[in-house]
């Protein structure tokens, strides 16, 4: 399974994953968007990866 991280002193809080996939990312009060669930079945997550203006989000096999 596909492990999906979020660099946390790279991530700028844009809010770009959250709009594309809400089942997995969630920006929170502190203005970083975490991985609250590491599967998703509705998004292609790779391509949700390659969207994040600041390359933060990891996904490996
Ligand atoms: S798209 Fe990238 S920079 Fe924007 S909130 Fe998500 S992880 Fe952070």
């Amino acid at each position: 399974m596909a492990k999906i991280t979020v660099d946390v002193s790279t991530c700028v809080g844009c809010g770009l994953c959250e709009q594309a996939c809400p089942d997995v990312f969630k920006v929170e009060g502190d203005g970083i968007a975490h991985v609250i669930l590491q599967i998703c079945t509705s998004c292609d997550i790779k391509e949700v990866a390659q969207q994040c203006p600041v390359n933060a989000i990891k996904v490996s096999e």
